[in-house]
């Protein structure tokens, strides 16, 4: 109750000051290199502005790391403009490889209050008739994922891959729960991938977990642990794939308070790396860290000697799936040393780094 009341406070306080703009402003898209289920190939990224995640903003208040509701136009956006928007934005891009279309709505393409059924639909059924697009990657709360939309996805979509990620963020329901606020269960969790594997189902739909790797009150040590131990449940679960997201401070968050008031430091590279050598080694479904933020004062940081080498080595590592090399650096003891004893002072947060 306690996280509830402080990120809806902080969430209110931020839709209060947020400056208002449209539909289309808001509309993002672009293209780059990506890894698909048949290997390496191209993505064209797409962000449609629609109503804002429902669980921002509602009562909840909404994740205490997330600020996507900043992405949003905050008001009910015509079903007429969401396609033209989608239209628009996928015209820009010439497909001559195979390719992964990923649509972010900043919180649930299923559910019907963000995405209106019809739009849905109708965007699916265009990538349907595109020969060149191979996967549909879309991203949604447990809840909304049920036997029926699915199967009106599949009938829309044909026999394409339909990828739905969802925040699982970790496989530890308290922390999930008291920590980040998400509002949902393993059970819930379990639910929606066991509708997604329904074999009833024509089409190829797989379900995306995405791990959040150091929430808020979560020592270096614990956070390793915890990112690992999560990519054994996902797998486990039924997941066809794992994106990993590092913390980053997102604006107006429970998460950036807790970073103003030195309470509170995103992971280091280190850790990021250590998850990887020990998650790819031993887990056989593909596994994408995200490097978003890397480097950067508001995201995972070693030192400025080796920030931008490690981060090339994660994004070559995620287009192979290979096991990035081991290097080393001066502030590596450093890290150690707040691994070995981050939680015997039960810091979450760095001395070494100085903002
Ligand atoms: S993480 Fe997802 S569910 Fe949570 S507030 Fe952000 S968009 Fe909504
Ligand atoms: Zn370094």
């Amino acid at each position: 109750m306690e996280i509830e009341n402080l990120t809806k406070d902080i969430r209110e306080n931020a839709i209060a000051k947020m400056e208002k703009r449209s539909a289309k402003e808001l509309a993002a898209s672009w293209s780059g290199e990506d890894i698909l289920y048949s290997g390496k190939g191209n993505a064209i990224y797409m962000v449609l502005p629609t109503s804002g995640c429902a669980w921002a903003v509602s009562e909840s208040g909404g994740c205490s790391m997330c600020s996507y509701v900043a992405d949003s136009p905050l008001e009910d956006v015509p079903s007429e403009e969401l396609i033209d928007i989608f239209k628009d934005r996928f015209s820009r891009f010439d497909i001559t490889e195979k390719t992964a279309v990923k649509i972010f709505v900043s919180g649930s393409f299923l559910n019907p209050v963000e995405i209106p059924p019809s739009v849905r639909n109708e965007i699916l059924g265009i990538l349907k008739n595109e020969e060149l697009v191979e996967e549909v990657v879309v991203e949604s709360r447990p809840e909304f994922i049920t036997e029926t939309v699915l199967k009106e996805c599949c009938e829309a979509l044909g026999d394409k891959i339909f990828e739905i990620g969802i925040g699982l963020e970790t496989s530890n329901d308290y922390t999930r729960e008291k920590k980040i606020n998400k509002g949902f269960t393993r059970e819930d969790f379990e639910k929606a991938v066991e509708a997604i594997k329904n074999s009833e189902l024509k089409c190829d739909v797989r379900a995306k977990a995405y791990l959040f790797v150091k929430p808020i009150l979560t020592s270096e040590k614990d956070a390793i642990e915890e990112a690992i131990s999560s990519a054994f449940y996902a797998e486990s679960a039924g997941a066809s794939r794992i994106s990993f997201c590092p913390a980053t401070i997102h604006k107006d968050t429970l998460m950036e308070l807790l970073w103003k008031k030195g309470s509170y430091q995103p992971p280091w590279i280190w850790s990021v790396m250590e998850i990887i050598q020990r998650v790819r080694s031993e887990v056989k479904i593909p596994i994408i860290m995200d490097t978003a933020g890397f480097g950067s004062s508001r995201g995972p940081y070693n030192c400025k000697k080796c920030n931008s080498k490690l981060k090339a080595m994660i994004i070559e590592s995620n287009l192979n799936q290979s096991l990035p090399e081991t290097i080393e650096c001066e502030c590596k003891s450093k890290w150690q040393a707040e691994v070995d004893y981050s939680n015997i002072t039960r810091s979450t947060t760095r001395i070494s780094r100085k903002k």
